[in-house]
Formats: C-alpha cells, structure tokens, sequence
C-alpha cells in the first residue's frame, strides 16, 4: 500500500502516483515486517535482492545489476585522528558508481510490474546514469532531463552510452524536475526520481546492509550527503523496519550535511525551524547535491528529528580538501558531494557535536571517477622525465 505521510490517505499499489491526491504531499510504501526472522538473510548473495521480503516489488521479475552488498571499510587512520570508531559505506562500488542503483533496481522493477513502456527523471547526474542503465537492462525506453553544463563528465558519458534520450536545459536541477514531472502526469513517461517512493525502498538497504555490517548492531550515527533528501528518508526508513522488525534496539543519529549554498534542510535545522525554506540560486562543486528545494525535505526533517540527530553545512573547499584526505589517507576515492559526509564528520567532531568515541558510518554515495575533471584539477601535472631510469631515481628521491 502506499500512504500520504501527511494526511495518511492511501493509495493501490499498482496507482501511477507520485503526490498525494488530497493534500499534495509526498508519498510512502508502507510494507509489512512481520515474523520475518533474522536468519532469512543467511547464505543469500550479498545484494539488495537479499532483503526481498522488505522489497515491495515483484521480486520474480527483478531488473538487477547485482547493485548492493557495498564494501564497508573500517578507517581506523581518519578515526584516531578525530578519536572516533569510524566506518565508511562505499556506495561507489555499485554497478554505475552510486548508491542510486538501489532505487533504480527497485524502481525499474516497479515499472516492469506496471507494465509502462517508458522510463524518466531529471538529475544532476548520478539518478540518470543510473536509469539509463538500468533500463537498458529492463529493455524500457528512457529520457532524461539534465541542467545544461552542471553535470559531471563521468555521469553525462553514461547516460548517452547506456542509450537514454538525454535533454539539456537552461536551468537547474531543479527546473528539470519540474519539467519531467509534467511530462511524467501527462501519463507520457514513469518518473524514476526520488519522489517517487519505489526509489526509496531500495535506497533503504543502505540502512540494512549497514546494520547487518556491524554483526546486527547501530552504530551511533550515521552521515551523509543530502541533496534532493531522499537518501536520509530512505536509510531511516530502513533502520525503523529492522527495529520494528525486533533486529536490533537501538538507532542512530541521522546527520545530514549540505553544501553551504545548498543547504535549505541544514539551515532549517540549525534555526531551529521545521520549515524548510528553499534556495534560490544553489551552487557548489559537488554537483550532486546542488538541489536547492529538496523533494524529499519533510521526510529528511522527520529522520533527523526522530533519530536526535543534526545536520551541517560545509563549504566547497572543505569538501574538496575531504575528498583527498580520504583519498590519501584511507585509498577511498569518491566523488565531492559524498566526501560532504568527511567534511561534516570533521568538523561535528571539532564543533563538540560528535563525542569522543562515538561509532560513525559515513556513507560516501558516489565514485570519485564520476567528476575527473574536479580530480585532475586538483593534483600536480604528471611529472615528465626521458624513458632514462636515472631521471626518475632523481625525482624519487626528493618524495
Ligand atoms: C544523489 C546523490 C546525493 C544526494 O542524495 P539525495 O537522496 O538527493 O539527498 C549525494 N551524493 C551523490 C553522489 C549522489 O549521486
Ligand atoms: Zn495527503
């Protein structure tokens, strides 16, 4: 069943529907997790599919990449320094590079259930790479709806080569949305972006997996990157489930962190305020989360208000600075909007927010190979020597 989460009104399942039809809020599936004991997941492959019983999709007809089942590294290096247990959920590691891929194998299996023919979204990025691949895989047909000169190199390069129709506008990510979201209740495409609350239900494994991660256990926080906030709604959504589900007993502190001229949700919650006021104009590097009226933001403000937790801003040269410390120090490479998750980390721990000894697991959504062009950017030219061994010795000896 779907439901409003603001007047609780209810919805079929197999309703085209992204908004509430009574209140114009925004939807979720509501699944039942009832005497689903903890060793159904035993000796199951490690993807998101391992979790079936909480995915309310036909799980027969599943459109799957093997997406999930991420690496979860401990870094006890950034850790020490900051005097943290600290783990880092690599989301990079899916198959198109981000965490998106969980919602879209969720999402394109929904729409192979509906039986629609054609697939959609507007993104930064990651949402449309991730789609046209998908899709590909389901055999719909695909359009995506990108702002013009705002996508990174590595995202544009795999929505073309996966075969969506791509479209560039003169505007933002936001403009986009509003664009495909007309097209999408014209009854001309199925939308595939995070309004859509199939995309959540897979996104929410993160919160699964993680838990399972640490022998069935939360961790004291969890931090993110927040855009268009559905990720944070989708992870606590997860995390409610496997308590409800009676899996573990306690649960984490949902922090978000936010660009600093992207940050609607941040600023809301440092003043205090419920009500998220949107940005006009948002810009940073980290493309992926230049969104600057989150869909998902009461959800995301319920998760971090129920959860105790917080949210931050950061800037652009903090988060870039984050992405090669981590880089650098741990051999993580992922792209700016996830390195936000270091960069908050960082400075919750010397603002006195995090305490000393907290369990930390920093989600980094995205792979580093995603935005080249903010990576070469940021290092020396490669040096140039003659093929004569000599000149290299030289230089090796001054590293
Ligand atoms: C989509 C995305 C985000 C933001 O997630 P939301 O669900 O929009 O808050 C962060 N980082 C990366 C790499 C992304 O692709
Ligand atoms: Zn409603």
């Amino acid at each position: 069943m779907i439901r409003c989460i603001s007047c609780g009104e209810e919805y079929d399942d197999d309703e085209i529907i992204y908004t509430c039809k009574k209140c114009g809020s925004i939807l979720e599936v509501e699944v039942d997790v009832e005497n689903i004991p903890r060793k159904t997941f035993d000796c199951r492959r490690d993807n998101i599919w391992k979790y079936k019983e909480f995915l309310p999709v036909n799980a027969e007809n599943r459109v799957s990449l093997d997406e999930g089942g991420t690496p979860f590294c401990k870094c006890d290096k950034i850790g020490k320094e900051l005097g943290i247990d600290l783990y880092v959920k690599v989301e990079g590691s899916n198959p198109t590079g981000s965490f998106k891929d969980r919602g879209m194998s969720v999402g394109t299996t929904k729409a192979v259930d509906l039986g629609v023919d054609m697939v959609g979204c507007a993104s930064t990025g990651n949402t449309s790479a991730s789609l046209s691949a998908y899709a590909a895989r389901a055999g719909l047909k695909c359009a995506v709806v990108l702002p013009s000169g705002k996508v990174a190199l590595g995202k544009l390069a795999q929505a073309m080569f996966h075969g969506a129709k791509v479209f560039s506008i003169d505007g933002n990510f936001d403009d986009a949305l509003e664009t495909i979201t007309e097209l999408a209740l014209e009854g001309e495409l199925y939308l595939l972006n995070s309004i859509n609350p199939y995309r959540l239900e897979g996104q929410k494994t993160i919160g699964f997996e993680l838990v399972q991660d640490l022998g069935w256990e939360s961790p004291d926080r969890v931090i993110l990157p927040v855009g268009n906030a559905g990720n944070i709604s989708a992870i606590w959504k997860g995390i409610c489930e496997f308590k409800e589900a009676g899996y573990m007993k306690d649960v984490p502190r949902m922090t978000g962190i936010q660009a600093e001229n992207s940050a609607p949700i941040a600023n809301a919650v440092k003043s205090g305020s419920d009500e998220v006021i949107p940005v006009e104009n948002p810009d940073t590097i980290a493309t992926a989360i230049r969104i600057g009226a989150p869909v998902s933001s009461i959800k995301a403000m319920r998760a971090i208000k129920e959860s105790d937790g917080t949210a931050e801003t950061v800037s652009d040269d903090e988060i870039l600075d984050a992405q090669m410390y981590l880089a650098r120090t741990e051999g993580i490479g992922v792209e700016p909007a996830s390195a936000a998750s270091i960069a908050g980390l960082k400075k919750l721990v010397e603002n006195g927010e995090i305490d000393q000894g907290e369990r930390v697991v920093c989600i980094v959504t995205g792979h580093v190979l995603k935005d080249p062009n903010v990576a070469i950017d940021a290092c020396e030219e490669p040096t140039s020597v003659s093929s004569d061994p000599a000149d290299i010795r030289n230089v090796l000896r001054t590293i």
